[in-house]
């Protein structure tokens, strides 16, 4: 991915009329659309704010500091936002060959890396045991077998299906994850193989607003530390919370003091002294902190409807991002030049327009990606302004599985551009 940098501080700009009272967002737009005008193309690009990143880890360690994160690199790989949570002393999740690749080549520690793929390719695992990336999950008989074969130093964790993933808008348990009933014959498949299970992980779903989910999978968790001490099994002492959090400051804080609750309640203060514990975090880094401006590629107007094309959509950025997201995050920018009779204007002034407020006739508008794919729509029924060819669309939240599960149908792919600002 092309990585360009901007000057830190983009210059003031010169024409931003906030006229739909948009005031709270001046500030960031400002830089979209200086940076739309430094740009001087039409091309989809995204702006990656590192200082979220870097307040984001500060409330993690605020909030959870006996947790350590390790981030799901499948989430958003960036190089710079990877080398950014390097920086503030993030481990991560890895979850192939060419993630764990990615990783050590920005000089991180093979023991900063949980291998959190329960199921993986022989040749991937033969890899993690020659870089000394000794940790890894599994929820099958049969991985315990491999494992034993091409990696028996390696530690395991025994992934757990999470009872309640309701609230989740991305569950996991119908792919992963040992039912109650499998777990024995799974902790004695792995003993018998003289392997070591040091604890157990789960995840509750990504984007998950129900923190109580988070107690009923610790509860789960501490129900497999019973059945490996019974079993006469070494102590277990990892606990791996998995993902599911989100970066709004009050779930955040709600989710976290679910957790905390619940090992309290669950771990006596002598088994919380040995507790290693650790979570996959991936949308709670990586969402906020990318920002995606597309532009206006087509337009037809279709009696009281109006149909724009824009360069990103569902198989580039957004596959995997709800619509109410999309529709909640978008903002239109209107280029002024596009009223302008010189083709030629290099400056054009932009402006906000809001969602109708302010007396603004607003359209039923469906935006259409890029690609041929009738599946390729973006908004459908959604309120905006009349917008031109050239004009912008601007989407927030725009981090997460977002350029990560991009596809190159018909040749177009994920915005390439990502512009850094302090
Ligand atoms: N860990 C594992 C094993 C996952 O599969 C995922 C997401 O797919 C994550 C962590 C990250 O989850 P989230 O983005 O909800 O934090």
């Amino acid at each position: 991915m092309d990585v360009n940098s901007v000057e830190p501080r983009l210059s003031a700009p010169d024409k931003v009329m906030s006229n739909y009272g948009l005031s709270t967002h001046e500030y960031f737009l400002e830089k979209i659309i200086s940076t739309i005008k430094k740009q001087q193309s039409e091309e989809a690009f995204y702006v990656l704010d590192l200082g979220v990143v870097i307040n984001l880890m500060d409330t993690w360690k605020h909030n959870l500091p006996m947790v350590q994160p390790f981030y799901a690199v499948k989430c958003n790989p960036h190089p710079d936002l990877l080398a950014t949570l390097v920086a503030q002393g993030s481990s991560f999740d890895c979850a192939s060959w060419s993630e764990i690749e990615s990783i050590l080549a920005l000089g991180v520690s093979p023991d900063r890396i949980i291998y959190a793929n329960p199921c993986k390719a022989c040749s991937h695992i033969k890899y993690a045991a020659a870089v000394g990336v000794n940790l890894t999950t599994f929820d099958s008989v049969d991985e315990v077998h491999k494992i034993r074969k091409l990696h028996p130093e390696c530690s395991l964790l025994i992934r757990i299906k999470a009872p309640d993933e309701s609230g989740s808008r991305w569950p996991m348990s119908s792919k992963y994850g040992a039912l109650p009933e499998e777990v024995p014959k799974l902790l004695q498949a792995a003993q018998t193989k003289g392997l070591k299970v040091v604890g157990v992980s789960f995840h509750i779903g990504s984007k998950s607003h129900n923190y109580q989910a988070y107690k009923t999978a610790i509860q789960a968790a501490k129900a497999v530390f019973q059945e490996a001490d019974r079993l006469c099994m070494p102590p277990m002492h990892v606990l791996n919370i998995g993902g599911g959090f989100v970066s709004d400051a009050l779930c955040f804080e709600a989710a976290a003091s679910a957790v905390k609750t619940a090992v309290d309640k669950y771990f006596s203060k002598e088994e919380r002294q040995n507790l290693t514990m650790m979570a996959e975090p991936g949308r709670f880094f990586a969402e906020t902190a990318f920002t995606l401006a597309t532009n206006i590629i087509g337009k037809r107007v279709r009696g009281e409807v109006r149909h724009y094309w824009i360069n990103e959509g569902f198989h580039g950025s957004m596959m995997r991002v709800d619509r109410t997201a999309l529709v909640e995050s978008c903002i239109s920018l209107k280029c002024m030049s596009n009223n302008s009779s010189d083709d030629n204007e290099k400056n054009p002034g932009i402006v906000v327009c809001g969602k109708g407020v302010g007396g603004a006739r607003t359209y039923s508008s469906i935006v259409f990606g890029p690609t041929c794919d009738p599946i390729d729509k973006v908004l459908e029924g959604h309120q905006l302004p009349e917008l031109e060819v050239n004009d912008w669309l601007v989407f927030q939240n725009m981090g997460a599985y977002t350029s990560s599960c991009s596809n190159k149908f018909n040749g177009f792919g994920a915005a390439k551009i990502t512009y850094l600002t302090d």
